[in-house]
């Protein structure tokens, strides 16, 4: 349950189960199974039976009976992970999240506050993880009037008792520098029983392993297959890094972003430089340091955890950190490269003129850059992050004569809303914060 380790650093697994051997036997599972099958290789504390109860209850809510559902469009192989309640990938992991942290709280009699910022992409798949529940409280800031209407009332038309939604008058720095101080103030951390469900829990990165295996399996073909994933926090990739090293046949894993490409600058020399946060059209990947990296970098290094800590202190200090490295490429498992916000546009009108199939612009960005880089021969699979409806004004922009929208987010605009004002100032916010804790 905890985040960052106690020495600051992140929790990765002493070692990676191997599941190579037996591939075939996994292969008729159904999405539920497969998760459980495959998390429970990590599990040692909590039996099957009830492992399978919070699989089952955590991919309920979605509306496809393959949970992820991998699409044929022309050459590639789209994985669509937006089948969830909020709409985006983020759902798989925080779902799943949700229901551990409930079973875990419930074994040990605990409380738990969880407290986030969000500068309006994610916040809501987290709270959809967490509502309703009677043993978390989710308090969850972010920038009133800086996000846009149709992410705020994903979050706000959230009315249960437990969701504190908070608009800080401020921008998202605000809120991050907030979120910060309190977490810092040990004492009070420890009184008010805060918690964290960021991107650097390990139970998230689990949960999103299991979908390259049914990616693979819904290939129905033996034998390897490159993945492209849009990338902002290096979660989700390296998720797919997992799984190859699990034994999942896969070949090349493709790294893409957007404009803010510290990432794919990286695996293209080896140096990890620090850049300006670019404001793009795939918000949720506007990200300079990815927290999941240094997992990577873990495995990359021989597992030697100074030589980490070397090179983030380094980066830390100088905005600038370098791996030695003679060849071509820093790792030869990966390809990297990015896409501008215009050549995103061309994808989506692209893909929707050719094949009828409209992508959101983080998959979009994906699908840019697995049609420069694949490597012809083996299938493809291009991850499919959010569904397109999320993101109107692109669409409007890359397909003028087409209106996009998904039955749950029409739904969201007659629901009322609840969610409280406060000042940029970490000293309201805590007082807010006790008062509902109570
Ligand atoms: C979070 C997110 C990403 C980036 O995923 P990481 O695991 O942070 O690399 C891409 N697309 C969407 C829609 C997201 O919400």
């Amino acid at each position: 349950m905890m985040g960052l380790a106690t020495d600051g650093g992140l929790l990765v697994p002493e070692f990676f189960p191997t599941v190579a051997h037996r591939l075939g036997s996994l292969r008729d599972l159904s999405y539920t199974e497969l998760a459980t099958e495959i998390m429970g290789l990590f599990i040692d504390d909590i039996s099957e039976v009830e492992l399978a109860g919070l699989v089952e209850r955590s991919y309920r809510s979605f509306d496809d009976l393959l949970v992820t559902p991998l699409v044929r469009v022309g050459d590639i192989h789209v994985l669509e992970l937006f089948h969830g309640p909020t709409l985006a990938f983020k759902d798989i992991a925080l779902q799943f999240l949700g229901e551990l942290f409930d079973h875990i709280l419930k074994e040990r009699g605990e409380q738990l506050n969880i407290l986030g910022a969000t500068s309006g992409d994610t916040g809501s798949a987290a709270i959809a993880g967490v509502r309703g529940r009677d043993n978390m409280r989710m308090f969850i800031m972010y920038p009133e009037g800086r996000t846009s209407a149709l992410q705020e009332r994903q979050m706000t038309t959230v009315l249960d008792e437990n969701v504190h939604n908070i608009a800080i008058k401020g921008s998202f720095d605000d809120c991050q520098h907030i979120l910060k101080s309190i977490f810092s103030d040990l004492p009070y951390k420890h009184d008010l029983r805060l918690g964290a469900v960021n991107s650097v829990n390990w139970a998230r990165v689990l949960a999103q392993v299991v979908y390259y295996f049914s990616a693979y399996f819904q290939l129905d073909q033996e034998g390897e297959f490159d993945v492209c994933i849009p990338t902002g926090n290096f979660g989700n990739i390296f998720a797919a890094y997992i799984a190859r090293q699990m034994g999942l046949p896969i070949n090349k894993l493709v790294l893409a972003t957007n404009e803010n490409d510290i990432l794919s600058r990286f695996f293209n020399s080896g140096v990890y430089e620090r850049g300006e946060v670019r404001r793009s059209i795939s918000p949720a990947m506007d990200i300079q340091v990815s927290s999941n990296f240094e997992r990577y970098l873990f495995f990359q290094l021989g597992e030697a955890p100074e030589k980490v800590v070397d090179f983030m202190q380094t980066f830390e200090r100088f905005g600038r950190s370098e791996v030695h490295y003679n060849t071509a490429q820093f790792d030869s498992r990966f390809l990297a490269g990015s896409a501008s916000d215009e050549e995103t546009l061309k994808q989506i009108t692209h893909y929707h003129r050719e094949y009828g199939y409209l992508a959101d612009p983080h998959t979009a960005v994906g699908l840019h850059v697995a049609s420069r880089l694949s490597e012809s021969g083996r299938p493809l699979v291009s991850i499919a992050t959010a569904h397109p409806a999320k993101f109107p004004e692109v669409i409007e922009r890359a397909v003028p004569e087409l209106e996009v929208t998904h039955p749950s987010i029409i739904e969201l605009m007659d629901l009322p809303t609840r969610s409280t004002s406060l000042e940029a100032d970490t000293e309201v916010v805590k007082a807010f914060i006790r008062r509902m804790a109570g």
